[in-house]
């Protein structure tokens, strides 16, 4: 059974997207994953259509109801569905490469993109949601995360990438960064291709890429190299 994943939201227009164009979109023709979104909005049972109401408590903004959000999960997704239920949220674990390998390596996902101030928390536990942040910004909507999440779990899939040994080695891979990259012309702007890279010493390359990335991943994202065990398989 190929990958499934079932994206809960108040904008199904937003899908596929990006995600029906280009690498992804090929694989989604081609059956390598589905696609199914369900409208949250068509599970109130107000004769508005109501999805959100008022933060207990005070403030700002609205909240999505955890009743009308509980009766979509339980429709697209019964008690016997293996799948995780994943919620993006900035207050979620940051994903990972080794989350989106993890979870490209299940049966598929169901996704709830909040929007409002978020959702209310007793659904949060009641249906065992597994909160997953982008990073430490705030979007308007959960939508941009699931489709950012989607397409790098996509590009995993067996038989989607046409190249399979340039998912080993892309950053994060291995917990470092990749190395700087170049391509004819051999000469642009003045700026030659590093020498090493014309040798056709294929030793030396792979000892100059592995310095070069070991000095990015140190100036940019010393937080890697920490986490790296001593044999070199990065956790990420
Ligand atoms: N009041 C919330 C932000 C709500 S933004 C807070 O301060 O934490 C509205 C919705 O956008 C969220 O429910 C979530 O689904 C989505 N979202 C916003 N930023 C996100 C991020 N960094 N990662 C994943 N989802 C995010």
């Amino acid at each position: 059974m190929s990958f499934r994943a079932t994206v809960l939201t108040l904008y199904p227009e937003m899908f596929p997207g990006p995600l029906g164009v280009s690498l992804a979109g090929k694989a989604l023709g081609a059956g390598a994953w589905s696609l199914q979104t369900v409208q949250i909005r068509d599970f109130a049972t107000d004769r508005h259509h109501t999805v959100d109401d008022t933060p207990a408590g005070g403030g700002a903004g609205m909240v999505m109801r955890a009743d009308v959000l509980a009766r979509a999960i339980d429709h697209a997704s019964p008690a016997d569905d293996s799948r995780p239920r994943l919620l993006m949220s900035p207050r979620g674990m940051p994903l990972t490469q080794k989350r989106v390998r993890q979870l490209a390596g299940g049966p598929g996902a169901l996704i709830v993109c909040g929007r409002f101030e978020g959702v209310d928390q007793r659904v949060i536990e009641a249906r065992g949601m597994e909160e997953v942040s982008l990073g430490d910004y705030i979007l308007s909507g959960g939508e941009p995360a699931a489709i950012a999440l989607l397409d790098a779990v996509v590009r995993l899939l067996p038989g989607v990438m046409g190249n399979e040994a340039s998912g080993e080695e892309e950053s994060f891979e291995k917990g470092m960064l990749e190395h700087p990259h170049y391509t004819r012309p051999q000469e642009w702007e003045g700026r030659p291709i590093p020498n090493v890279l014309l040798s056709g010493n294929h030793a030396k390359i792979a000892a100059w890429r592995r310095e070069e990335a070991e000095r990015l991943t140190a100036a940019r994202r010393p937080d890697l190299l920490e986490e790296r065990p001593e044999d070199g398989q990065g956790k990420r």
